[in-house]
């Protein structure tokens, strides 16, 4: 046996309406282009590094035995505007296994033809975004980022229509889940109760066990997305499509579609080309996390007893309403850790962002300013120098009495991050057939707070001919 993965496929067994059986389309050539092998160790799977065993099973062409390919229902706003039903449109959970870190994991293909959720799209997905998500997602992870990971990525030798015909491929990705805000809503349009406190006892049953009842998953979900957005701005990450289809029950980050790093900081970033209104702009992320658990907690309002309702109502209205408070507080205890202070203060918050008023203003690469403030060279990345002397000065001042500031910093700012213009560059060189660029950034973003021989250029900002404007969902 070449591939053996050990399915338990618990989502499988939930009730008919929950999703929808459906196998793969075929592939013309399947090709292995990348496997991550620590990964599936990690997973439990077994596995010889047959290339074409793996290319069959990760396209979808030859299913491994124990697989239940299923497309999962599910609803979402997408920029605001609720969609009753979304759904996996080009995705199949093949099912799930049982790590030996007894964690649950979902193994799911993307790019592998149609559903009964597609809608009018093709349920391909071509090699530019496949490949994207398998730098962005491992990166994230190797940044200490929660997020969904890449296993495999495989081209399907057909080709997918898009802005002109392009080499076709499929993502396999691993989630704690991908139950989603949007999986709730689904069943609340429908007033489906009996689902909905179903789909409640999985989702408990499977992230948070401790909860108690809607109430103590609402507040869960809460906790980790509270942790998980600041976790991203902290690092310049701009999502892109924050739709409540793409918040997960679980805290992970899901989706890369049109997401990016920031080079220069401004707060007002948006690159996804669909983004027309900057809904999910950089610093708005804070306010649309607020606004997409505001939607799961009315979805699950639903499960309140009549007589009840009115208390949780305003229950869940006060948990929502303390989140601003929760945010900013995490996002100041990261903030204050990049400028190398343990546990930042309150009185530290004016200091922090004068900084940030300072970057905005200068447009200063957030990653290389607040790596260089560990390394002692951020005056370099400023043109007002006066202006960040003083603020030097008083930054200085204020970090005296921390008792590493050098270290904590160099430990959470990241020297790599996955450029854009490094990663559309990697994606031309792929459809060329050369894969070096990719494995090249895979290599240096694994540990990416590590300085590393011959990988300087990727540090560097984009040159104005390599400046990536807009970015798409694929
Ligand atoms: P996303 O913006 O990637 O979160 O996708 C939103 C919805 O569109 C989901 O229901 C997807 O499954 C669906 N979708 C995205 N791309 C395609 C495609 N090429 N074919 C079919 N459905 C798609
Ligand atoms: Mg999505
Ligand atoms: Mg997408």
């Amino acid at each position: 046996m070449s591939l053996h993965i050990p399915f338990d496929n618990s989502y499988a067994r939930l009730p008919d309406r929950f999703f929808a059986r459906q196998g793969a389309a075929p592939a013309t050539a399947p090709e292995l282009l990348a496997f991550n092998a620590g990964l599936a160790r990690e997973l439990g799977i077994g596995f010889d590094e047959d290339p074409d065993a793996l290319a069959a099973a990760f396209s979808g062409v030859a299913l491994p035995d124990g697989a239940e390919p299923l497309a999962q229902a599910y609803a979402g706003h997408q920029f605001g505007g609720f969609s009753p039903k979304l759904g996996d449109g080009r995705a199949l959970l093949l099912g799930e296994v049982l790590a030996p870190n007894g964690t649950r994991y979902d193994i799911q293909l993307k790019g592998s033809g149609r559903t009964p959720f597609s809608r009018n799209g093709d349920g391909k997905a071509w090699l530019g975004p496949v490949l994207r998500e398998y730098v962005v997602s491992e990166a994230m992870h190797a940044l200490g980022v929660p997020t969904t990971r890449a296993l495999a990525a495989v081209a399907t030798g057909d080709s997918v229509m898009r802005q002109a015909m392009l080499p076709g491929a499929v993502l396999t990705r691993v989630a704690r889940s991908h139950l989603r805000i949007g999986t709730f809503q689904y069943f609340a349009v429908r007033n489906d109760i009996d689902a909905l406190r179903t789909l409640t006892d999985y989702a408990i049953q499977r992230h948070y066990p401790q909860a108690k009842g809607p109430t103590g998953l609402l507040q869960s979900v809460i906790d980790a997305q509270v942790k998980l957005i600041p976790q991203w701005m902290a690092l310049g990450f701009i999502h892109g499509v924050m739709n409540t289809d793409n918040s997960t029950i679980s805290g992970e980050t899901i989706d890369y579609g049109p997401c990016a790093f920031m080079d220069d900081y401004h707060p007002h970033k948006v690159f996804s080309s669909i983004d027309q209104q900057g809904r999910y702009a950089f610093s708005n992320q804070m306010h649309i996390v607020i606004w997409n658990l505001a939607q799961l907690a009315s979805a699950l309002v639903a499960l309140a007893p009549e007589a009840e309702q009115d208390a949780v109502v305003e229950d869940y209205t006060q948990r929502i309403h303390a989140m601003p408070e929760a945010l900013d507080a995490e996002w100041l205890r990261l903030l204050g850790r990049k400028v190398g202070i343990a546990d930042a203060r309150p009185e530290d918050k004016a200091m922090i962002d004068k900084l940030l008023d300072l970057m905005a203003h200068d447009g200063a690469d957030f990653t290389n300013t607040f790596r260089a403030l560990a390394e002692g060279t951020a005056r370099d990345q400023f043109t007002n120098r006066e202006a960040f002397d003083e603020w030097h000065a008083e930054w200085q001042k204020r970090t005296a009495s921390e008792e590493d500031p050098q270290s904590l910093m160099a430990s959470v700012n990241p020297v790599y991050i996955p450029r854009n213009h490094r990663i559309e560059q990697m994606i031309e060189a792929a459809v060329e057939g050369d894969l070096a660029p990719f494995k090249r950034l895979m290599k240096v973003l694994a540990t990416p707070f590590t300085p590393q021989d011959g990988a300087e250029d990727l540090t560097h900002p984009p040159t104005d001919d390599e400046v990536v404007h807009r970015t798409f969902c694929g």
